[in-house]
């Protein structure tokens, strides 16, 4: 009997190519010139300039991923991937979850939005014209989304809205809100999807949270009373809102992954570096067999969960369902970028716990990501089912 593999071990398919890796290069030198050297003062106050989202944009990396139809890019998911990780290489995930927040809230404007919406509410975003955020969470709501209790009421060719949101990433300053609302009855049948702009009268942010983490990206939480929403800017159709929401968490779970996985990486680099420039005291004039025990288990942990989120994505990106496997994926990664971090703050000592230290914040930054885009036990209940 012959065993035959899809294919054989030269021809082991790589997951990025030629045009990944030019697009690397750029991404990297955007970073190291237009964010990287700024990185410390935005955490301190908590965003970053504006003007970023409109440098990204003519730059073309908000556009990765996306049509060039509407403005976008183009590029398959691990362009997006590759965008991702060079992002995360200036050291703060709250800058990336920031510029980033078009990614939860475009698609499902392109998934279920007609072509004037399209070309309203997208186009000029990936330009980064304008800011876009995603409205879901609020405060009886975060997990349990059929929960939610915002209602829009249709009036005079508009829904009314009453209610509001809670811990939304780029929410302080966004021009529009892909907001989860009521328009049926309870549950998860009587939700929609609205586009909501932030000039609406009776919108308002009545907050700017200060976080454990991510501090480089404002946070907010947003009011409405009474305002009147033009009814063309229902996203797809009355009560698709859930399906659509539950689409977009793939995506979504899949960057948060390369997030955490890019997390990891950052603290298993910084401390090869701070053993090699010999900054580890050390009595016998070598490292300790246990340091060099845990940086074996941060690579591999590393590397394991880079992997799998790769297999995932290629698997994603043939348009094969991967709903257990991307829950896993997140999951997996987040914990590894937990573990990661704190034994290199181990590794460290007392030289990483200073504010803002590398580790220090990649360390606050990684808790974020097991709960954003549905926690560990949310994730868990998701593989439970396809068990
Ligand atoms: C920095 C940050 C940025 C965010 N950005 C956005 C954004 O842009 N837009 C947006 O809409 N939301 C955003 N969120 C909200 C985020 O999606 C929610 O925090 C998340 O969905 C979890 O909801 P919760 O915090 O209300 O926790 P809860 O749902 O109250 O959960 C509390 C605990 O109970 C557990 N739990 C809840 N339900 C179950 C269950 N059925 N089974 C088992 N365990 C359960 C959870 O795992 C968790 O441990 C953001 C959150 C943070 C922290």
């Amino acid at each position: 009997m012959t065993f035959e593999r899809g294919k054989s071990y030269d021809e082991v398919q790589e997951y990025f190519g030629p045009a990944h890796e030019a697009l690397r290069r750029r991404v990297r030198a955007f970073v190291e010139k237009e964010i990287r050297p700024f990185v410390e003062d935005w955490e301190k106050e908590g965003e970053f300039p504006r003007e970023l989202y409109g440098k990204a944009g003519r730059a073309g990396i908000l556009g990765v991923g996306y049509p060039e139809a509407w403005g976008g890019s183009g590029g398959d998911l691990f362009s997006k991937i590759v965008c991702v990780e060079e992002l995360m290489r200036c050291g703060s995930a709250g800058v990336v979850a920031g510029l980033g927040s078009l990614d939860i809230a475009i698609p499902p404007l392109l998934s279920a939005g007609t072509e004037e919406q399209k070309a309203r509410f997208v186009t000029p975003v990936l330009r980064g014209e304008r800011i876009a955020a995603l409205g879901i969470t609020e405060p009886g709501a975060g997990s349990h989304v059929a929960g939610i209790s915002t209602t829009a009421v249709r009036e005079a060719g508009c829904f009314r809205l009453n209610g509001g949101k809670v811990y939304i990433t780029s929410g302080c300053r966004a021009d529009q809100l892909t907001c989860a609302v009521r328009t049926g009855g309870e549950g998860y049948k009587g939700i929609s999807l609205l586009l909501v702009e932030s000039g609406t009268p009776g919108y308002s942010v009545s907050r700017k949270f200060e976080k454990l983490g991510w501090h480089a990206s404002d946070t907010a939480e947003i009011f409405f009373d009474g305002s009147m929403v033009p009814a063309e800017n229902l996203i797809g159709m009355e009560g698709q809102g859930f399906y659509l929401i539950m689409e977009n968490f793939q995506s979504e779970r899949l960057q948060l992954a390369v997030m955490a996985n890019m997390t990891a990486t950052l603290a298993l680099e910084e401390s090869l570096r701070f053993l090699r420039q010999g900054l580890l005291p050390s009595r016998s004039g070598s490292e300790p067999q246990w340091v060099r025990g845990r940086l074996a288990d941060m690579a591999t942990l590393a590397e394991a969960s880079r992997e799998f989120v790769y297999r995932v994505a290629a698997r994603m990106d043939a348009g094969i369902n991967q709903v257990k496997e991307i829950s896993m994926a997140k999951n997996f990664a987040s914990q590894v970028s937990e573990k990661v971090t704190s034994w290199a703050l181990d590794i460290h000592g007392q030289r990483a716990v200073a504010g803002g230290h590398l580790l220090e914040r990649l360390f606050r930054d990684s808790r974020i990501l097991s709960i954003g885009g549905g926690t560990q036990e949310i994730m868990k209940e998701v593989i439970w089912k396809y068990l």
